[in-house]
């Protein structure tokens, strides 16, 4: 097994390289803890590489993402960037990294931990252990299907289309995904369609049976989109995999995800070629950068999901999420988690206790 591994690291905008630096100082400890092989190439993106460079998305940041097995991404954007042109935002870059990268698919946890339940907007008993991923599709569908725009017609009003389009070839990779995934879970899968009404999700529904046929070993179920939004609030705790659409997707997995509670807790995964990208799920935090504020948790855990699917290294994934559980069952908060007797830790302070778990 190689123990060599290159992760571009993009740190980007506001928090960005506030919480890309606390997931440096745990990609070192696990270098040396593990006997790891680690070179790290940080290149500008965002809002940070058009002040460079004049574009979001350079072109050295992209063939160094092209070329490591990983990349680490920290959040884009910030209102200094709001009034530039739409092809030079700093969000570009992020569909330019994806398209590129080929990533049709991306995984959302929607993980609980035990000290922070309270936090949930649920009841505690509806959210205790859950432990979701969402896998949604997120090169095509809705958002990028044509023909797409708005048309003025003869009579003067103006008509809105867009289209949503899956070719076999697309459901079938994404759902092979949530099949391999749920067979390293707890080997359920959720197919969420909408085949009542879309003829493309009822293919959807039929392309994802046929592929069913070669994973006997993980139950698959189909549910409708409405349901599933109403089920992920009503008993959240069914769902194991869910796997769905490009804007179902979309929904779905911030529903999902705010179940748990924190913005700054969440991790993810862009995978499907042949360099993952990693990144909380969370954005600049223009309001609170520079303050010491942002929580770096999230960020740390996408470095968890680098070593589980990217380096096929699953145990550094768990070991990152039992520190984790651990600095938050001795007490320690950062601001956007903080509870009534807890103990206020800064972005740094937080890093170095995660760090102090890992090396113990
Ligand atoms: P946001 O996620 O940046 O912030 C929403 C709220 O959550 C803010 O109050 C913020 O302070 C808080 N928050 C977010 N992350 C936190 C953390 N780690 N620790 C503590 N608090 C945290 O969303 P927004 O305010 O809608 O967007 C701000 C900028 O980020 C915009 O320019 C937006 O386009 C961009 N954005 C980027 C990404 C990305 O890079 N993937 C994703 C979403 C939004």
């Amino acid at each position: 097994m190689s123990y060599k591994f290159t992760i571009a690291l993009l740190p980007g905008d506001g928090i960005g390289p506030e919480v890309i630096q606390e997931a440096v100082k745990v990609l070192r400890v696990l270098e040396n803890n593990l006997g790891l092989d680690l070179t790290l190439n940080e290149v500008p993106v965002g809002g940070a590489a058009y002040e460079a460079e004049g574009h979001p998305l350079p072109e050295n940041t992209l063939k160094t993402a092209q070329s490591a097995d990983a990349v680490l991404l920290g959040a884009v954007g910030g209102p200094k960037w709001e009034k530039i042109d739409f092809s030079l935002r700093p969000e570009r870059a992020l569909l330019g990294l994806r398209s590129s990268l080929k990533l049709y698919a991306n995984l959302r946890p929607a993980r609980i931990f035990p000290a922070l339940v309270d936090a949930s907007s649920l009841k505690r008993e509806l959210v205790e252990n859950l432990d979701i991923l969402v896998v949604r599709e997120l090169t095509g569908g809705i958002y990028f299907g044509e023909p797409r725009g708005v048309e003025t017609l003869p009579d003067g009003s103006r008509k809105g289309f867009n289209t949503l389009v899956y070719a076999e070839d697309e459901i079938k990779r994404i759902a092979r995904i949530a099949f391999d995934v749920a067979r390293k879970r707890n080997k359920k899968v959720m197919s969420v369609d909408k085949a009542n009404v879309l003829e493309v999700t009822g293919l959807w529904r039929e392309v994802v049976t046929e592929l069913h046929v070669e994973y006997p070993d993980v139950a698959l179920d189909h549910m409708y989109v409405d349901n599933c939004a109403m089920q992920l609030v009503r008993a959240p705790k069914q769902f194991d995999v869910i796997v769905t659409t490009n804007m179902f997707g979309d929904i779905l997995s911030d529903e999902a995800s705010m179940l748990t509670g924190s913005i700054g807790m969440l991790p993810s995964a862009s995978v499907g070629g042949d360099t993952g990208m990693y990144e909380p799920i969370h954005g600049s935090a223009p309001d609170i950068a520079g303050k010491g504020l942002a929580n770096p948790l999230a960020t740390i855990l996408s470095v968890g999901m680098m070593f589980k699917y990217s380096f096929d290294r699953e145990e550094v994934d768990t070991k990152i999420e039992s520190a984790v559980e651990s600095v938050l069952d001795q007490g320690f908060r950062t601001r956007d988690i903080m509870q009534e007797g807890m103990t206020e830790v800064s972005t740094t302070e937080m890093g170095d206790r995660v760090i102090a778990e890992l090396e113990k």
